[in-house]
Parts: structure tokens; sequence; C-alpha cells
């Protein structure tokens, strides 16, 4: 599914050849996240273990994230060890309740319109949408919380997201295309929302038996 957003569970990683399990080489362009050098696996953060990811049904996924209140080693830990699971999982993506970690903090390390990376970690994201005239594009999507399955989710096609990293140190990602769609995504996460939430209850259920998850 070259391009499209299935690539949240790692099925559009063609363009940028990762090494699954290890931490990418530093990204070309880490303009999302200046001075979160952690954020990139580069040597200034803890090393990361992967951890099991959660399917959808898992109680963490369908409630919404506490804040990050404290701005530890604890949550650089956090951080490394997300973005190693979500890069040894071929994912583009990660939220913290995704292993199972009730906190606000996504990762991410995804192309955007133009095929860019966009790296970065946000603690507490805001996510900020353009307005109601935004163009919205239809595309399939995935999610390592369901694995192996994708269904058409509408998103809009640009998308802005301020934060904190795991220092506390103000970060604005702002970008278009799947990166976009990525911010949204993630953000739904945090909030308690898959995307097969944003399906009609006949197609959530179609998508989560396909993965051999319990249809709701
Ligand atoms: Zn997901």
């Amino acid at each position: 599914m070259g391009g499209s957003l299935a690539g949240l569970a790692g099925v559009v990683a063609e363009e940028e050849t990762v090494p699954s399990g290890t931490a990418p080489p530093p990204a070309p362009s880490e303009e999302p996240s200046p001075g979160s050098g952690a954020g990139d696996g580069s040597a200034a953060g803890p090393a990361g273990r992967v951890r099991p990811i959660v399917l959808d049904g898992d109680p963490v996924l369908h409630r919404p994230c506490a804040p990050v209140t404290v701005f530890d080693d604890e949550l650089a830990q956090l951080e490394a060890d997300m973005v190693v699971s979500m890069h040894a999982a071929d994912g583009v993506g990660l939220a913290a309740n995704q292993i199972g970690v009730d906190a606000r903090v996504f990762v991410m390390d995804c192309p955007d319109a133009s095929g860019e990376r966009v790296v970065a970690t946000v603690v507490n994201p805001v996510l900020r949408l353009p307005g109601v005239f935004a163009r919205r594009a239809a595309d399939d999507e995935g999610c390592l919380s369901v694995p192996g399955e994708a269904a058409v989710v509408e998103r809009l096609t640009t998308a802005v997201v301020t934060g904190v990293d795991v220092r506390g140190e103000p970060v604005r990602v702002s970008t278009n295309g799947l990166a976009a769609v990525c911010l949204q995504h993630e953000v739904d996460h945090l909030d308690g929302l898959l995307y097969v939430d944003r399906l009609s209850a006949q197609e959530r259920a179609e998508v989560l038996s396909a993965a051999g998850l319990q249809p709701r």
C-alpha cells in the first residue's frame, strides 16, 4: 500500500529503509523537533528496548491517556523504548498506550507529502487542525494495534501539533501528507480512539474480525 495511510501500520516504508529493531540514523531533517536529540535515537538518549504492541480490546487503548507531569529519566526511557518498538514493528508512528503506558506521548518517523522524514517525539500534544475549508483526503489507514488490516478514513491533509519533548522543551510539528495523518492518528490514540472507531459499526466489526480481534 505504497504511499497510503496504511503506512501507520508499517506498510509504507519503502522510501526509507530503516533497519528493524535498531535506531535509525539521524534524520536529514529534524526540523519538527529541534533540540530533541533523544527522539531520533541518537547518542543523547538511553538505549531503548522493544516492547510488545498492545492490541485493540485492551482497556489502555480505549480511554484517554494521562498528561505527563514528571520529566525524568523514566520518561526518556519510555521515549527510547517507543522509538525502537515502532521501528521493530515497522511502523511510522506509535502512541505510549500502544505499549501499555498510560501517558500522553507519541513518537513518529513518517514521510510527509514530499517524502521527507518527519521524526519527532511529542509529550502532551495538542492537535491544531486547519479551518473548515481545509483539504480532506480519504485513504487507507492501518494501525499496529489492529495488525494486518487497513480501511479508508477521511483525514485533513495538513495538521499541526504542539507540545513538549521529554525534557519539557517546546516542540511544534507542522506537516502534510502521511505525516499529517500520523499526527491525527496518534493524538486520537492518546484520546482513547483508534482509527476503527471512525468507521461505521459494521466496517469496524469486519476489520477487527479480519485482524483476529474481538469485534466491538
Ligand atoms: Zn495506531
